[in-house]
């Protein structure tokens, strides 16, 4: 019996093939700019699966992507001519709401994670948008607006079922394979399939206070200055972002700023309502802004804010860097490079670390959390294709101009097919690259999962 045959008959999933009807459907990704032609999607629904399929690609030495929700910028999670092992279907949720644990299979996006969570009035720090996959976000960075209270997302992992690059079914813990758990914490997909996540989850919401802000970008020099000067302050609660942004075309915003250069906050405080009222006062009472629309409102709200601006199937490029602080002069290069990108979709936004991600063990994750107080995402996005060029060429100014205050270090997911290798081993440092080549050499000596933000194995092949 042919490979293909035997996938056929064992696959309980899905498989589609370019002569398939839900071919087009399928190899879409979040990142308009990429289109790629896969040989096969496997569609997953279960480990067994998974397993059928890798075996079948070993079989047929094809190249082998791994998609959790599809968001990969670098659009590592399809591929030309090969495989790609879809988690998607794979969407079993199980909350123990009294323990404050939940098991959550790898094909949900942050938007289906938090609708679940939400019903006990528990969280962990999720993604800024619900299409976002809970798998690549877990595994490469973990970032939200809530992480000063929470900290990373893989720091509320428990466990992870994996399917390894040989086709065994493991589980990671503290318990069992702690080397593969501490690298599944930060090593993005490189050490296998991961089928399912079980979090340890925290009370946030459902209730929240929070909102969104917007001022006209003229305010943004100052609001940048008092906005840094407070958070810095802040308690863990205080959550959100500065946006240096286009005033979006909609009702809420007033006619004459909409299409006009902005600058946006998003509030959270991820506590007590009334609580967050008062805390948050200065900052919501602070100039005269466009648009306030901040007040006590519904946890899965807040994660939905920025969803409109981050359609499904946009072009974008995406340059991330964390800043050991934000000087006045570091506002300044930021706010006068704001004013270059001509797509109305491009943003940069301003992430405030510190809270619980100071206190965080860094020893204990693969990902390389640096003292840092901020983090930057210039997220240069486009839908007419002659913007391509220019807010790409924007988008690697302003990393070079803001290299001064930044570490030039960033999670693996946010680093691009374009920015080499150095940079994947100088964000994670010289210890703990090595101790993810050693767990590359044991789980994945054949580099089967190649296609990621690479971590090379050393031992020789065939
Ligand atoms: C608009 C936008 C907003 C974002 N916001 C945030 C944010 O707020 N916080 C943040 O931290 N990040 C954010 N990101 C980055 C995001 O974390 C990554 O794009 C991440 O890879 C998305 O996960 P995914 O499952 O959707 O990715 P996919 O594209 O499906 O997968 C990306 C990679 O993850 C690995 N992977 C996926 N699924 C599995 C699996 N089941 N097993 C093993 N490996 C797997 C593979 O290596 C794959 O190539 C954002 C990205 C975009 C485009």
């Amino acid at each position: 019996m042919s490979t293909q045959t035997t996938l056929d008959s064992q696959f309980t999933g899905e498989l589609i093939r370019p002569d398939d009807p839900g071919y087009d459907e399928a190899r879409q990704i979040f990142n308009g700019a990429i289109d790629k032609r896969p040989a096969l999607i496997a569609r997953c629904a279960t480990p067994g699966d998974v397993q059928a399929a890798l075996a079948h690609a070993r079989e047929q030495e094809l190249a082998v992507a791994v998609r959790g929700g599809g968001h990969s910028t670098a659009g590592y999670c399809s591929c030309d001519g090969g495989l790609v092992i879809d988690t998607g279907p794979m969407k079993n949720i199980e909350i123990d709401a009294e323990a404050r644990t939940g098991r959550f299979g790898a094909g949900l996006t942050w938007g289906e994670f938090d609708a679940a969570t939400q019903e006990h009035g528990l969280a962990v720090t999720g993604g800024r948008v619900t299409h976002t996959g809970i798998a690549g976000l877990t595994l490469g960075s973990g970032s939200g607006w809530i992480d000063r209270k929470l900290g990373a997302t893989c720091e509320s992992l428990i466990s992870a079922q994996v399917v390894t690059a040989d086709g065994r079914v493991l589980r990671a813990s503290a318990d069992e394979n702690p080397e593969l758990f501490w690298g599944l914490k930060g090593g993005g997909g490189n050490f296998g399939v991961v089928t399912e996540f079980e979090f340890r989850l925290h009370p946030i919401g459902p209730i929240v206070y929070a909102g969104m802000i917007m001022h006209p970008r003229s305010a943004a020099p100052e609001l940048m200055r008092f906005y840094r000067d407070f958070v810095e302050q802040a308690p863990d609660e205080v959550g959100g972002g500065l946006a240096l942004l286009t005033a979006p075309p909609e009702e809420f915003v007033p006619e004459e700023a909409r299409g006009k250069p902005a600058t946006g906050l998003i509030v959270v405080y991820a506590g007590d309502p009334r609580e967050g009222e008062e805390v948050l006062r200065p900052l919501v009472e602070w100039g005269e802004p466009l648009v306030k629309m901040v007040q006590p409102m519904p946890y899965v709200a807040v994660q939905q804010m920025i969803d409109a601006g981050n359609p499904w199937g946009i072009s974008e490029y995406l340059k991330v860097d964390y800043l050991r602080e934000l000087p006045d002069e570091a506002i300044d290069t930021a706010v006068a490079l704001a004013a270059e990108p001509q797509s109305p979709f491009t943003q940069i936004i301003f992430a405030p670390l510190g809270g619980a991600l100071d206190r965080t063990d860094r020893d204990a994750m693969a990902l390389n959390l640096p003292e840092s107080k901020w983090f930057y995402f210039y997220l240069a996005m486009w839908q007419d294709p002659a913007l391509a060029e220019h807010e790409t060429a924007c988008a690697r100014a302003f990393m070079e101009a803001m290299r001064p205050w930044t570490h030039y270090q960033a999670p693996p997911n946010f680093i691009g097919a374009d920015e080499g290798a150095a940079r994947l081993r100088a964000s994670y440092g010289d210890e703990k690259f090595a101790r993810l080549v050693a767990l590359k050499d044991e789980y994945d000596p054949d580099n089967v999962f190649a296609l990621n933000q690479n971590i090379p194995p050393t031992v020789p092949t065939g």
